[in-house]
């Protein structure tokens, strides 16, 4: 009865976007949600550029409606804040600014500066921010078509690493005018992060926050269980694996979604900081981390070090890659990530014991 309830609650529209989007199993729980408990969502448009769910279990109808839409400005303002997209920004006011001169900045673009410049080392450079020269460089690259020159690109990876942004208590300093700072692989995890806090600190039971593949959840799922996540297949269509979470954040990076193509190839959006390169030898990563910034990092981080980062990955982050070709694939992934994927699990799945030698060898196919 009371899912029922809860179907009618949501929209058509809705579900069919929170399946498509993440994969979201509605009804696949036992336990039932609270009987007042409503199932709200909201689907704003061009939010960081992409799609957008944000979903809540609510006892109060008007309390959930509210919270959902303070949940959208909270992404909306991280937008504004942190978007090299959008020349008002902070971003785009520090990589504008002259040399030497003190830029002040928010408290969150502060903080995601800082969480940056930590996981840059944590990651042995592999994840860094103040890459902007490079990324921008293989951008305009995609623009025109042109392969760019090998001069442009020792050129442009001279400008990168944090030796050239300095961060002060209340902001940042160029220390070489050419100096860019692209906060495209953390701003959506952190926006991610504030938006769900909007929606716990309004007392939902549940809620959901997905910005382009990468989301995060926490409480009750509209059945009273643990969120399930679709983990997508790089190679086609429909999902590779399931995932049952409760407080936690899912993000995935990827060669496959989002690319440029130069002189008919198509090359990663992610850059390899160590050669200035597109890194495109893993075709997905998932990261599993209570908060969304931190994954949506290590997601970026993982892509650019394949396998061997999973030694880097900081304890309590769980990882799943998926390596290889279309005809050829493996998926290599953390314990705490096996424990969390749904039966049946997929097929050729390794499991790696970080800092140990990885068990070799595929699980047996469960299920039919
Ligand atoms: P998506 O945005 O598709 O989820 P990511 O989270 O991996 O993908 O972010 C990719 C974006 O991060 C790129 O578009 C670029 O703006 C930026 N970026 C690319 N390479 C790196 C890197 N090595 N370190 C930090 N940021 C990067
Ligand atoms: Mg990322």
């Amino acid at each position: 009865m009371r899912g029922r309830r809860i179907r009618r609650a949501i929209g058509g529209a809705a579900i069919a976007a929170i399946a498509i989007l993440t994969g979201v199993g509605m009804w696949q729980t036992s336990r039932p949600a609270p009987s007042s408990a409503h199932v709200l969502s909201r689907h704003p448009r061009a939010v960081m550029g992409t799609t957008c769910l944000l979903a809540a279990v609510a006892e109060d109808s008007d309390i959930g409606e509210r919270a959902l839409r303070e949940a959208e400005a909270a992404l909306r303002r991280v937008e504004a804040l942190m978007s090299s997209w959008l020349d008002d920004s902070e971003i785009s006011r520090l990589n504008r600014a002259p040399l030497g001169k003190e830029v002040s900045l928010s408290d969150e673009t502060l903080k995601v500066l800082r969480a940056a410049r930590g996981v840059a080392s944590a990651s042995q450079g592999a994840f860094d921010v103040t890459c902007g020269p490079v990324i921008d460089l293989w951008r305009s690259a995609g623009e025109s078509g042109v392969y760019p020159s090998e001069a442009d690109l020792r050129g442009a990876r001279a400008f990168c690493g944090w030796d050239h942004i300095e961060l002060t208590e209340s902001g940042a300093v160029k220390r070489t005018v050419e100096a860019r700072v692209d906060l495209g692989g953390v701003a959506k995890g952190f926006g991610i992060d504030a938006a769900v806090e909007v929606l716990a600190e309004a007392g939902m039971l549940g809620g959901l926050v997905d910005v382009g593949g990468d989301l995060r959840c926490f409480g009750t799922d509209p059945d009273g269980g643990r969120w399930r996540v679709e983990i997508k297949n790089p190679f086609g269509e429909g999902p590779l694996a399931h995932l049952r979470v409760g407080d936690s954040a899912v993000c995935t990076s990827g060669n496959y979604a989002r690319f440029v193509e130069i002189e008919g190839r198509r090359y990663s959006h992610i850059i390899d900081p160590r050669s200035g390169r597109p890194a495109d030898a893993v075709p997905s990563v998932t990261v599993i981390s209570r908060s969304a910034m931190t994954a949506d990092m290590w997601a970026t981080a993982l892509s650019v070090l394949g396998e061997e980062g999973l030694d880097l990955l900081p304890t309590g982050l769980e990882a799943l890659l998926v390596l290889g070709s279309a005809d050829d694939f493996r998926i290599l992934c953390t314990q705490g990530a096996q424990s969390l994927i749904e039966a049946p699990h997929p097929v050729r799945l390794v499991i790696a014991e970080r800092g140990l030698p990885q068990t070799q060898g595929s699980m047996p196919e469960r299920g039919e």
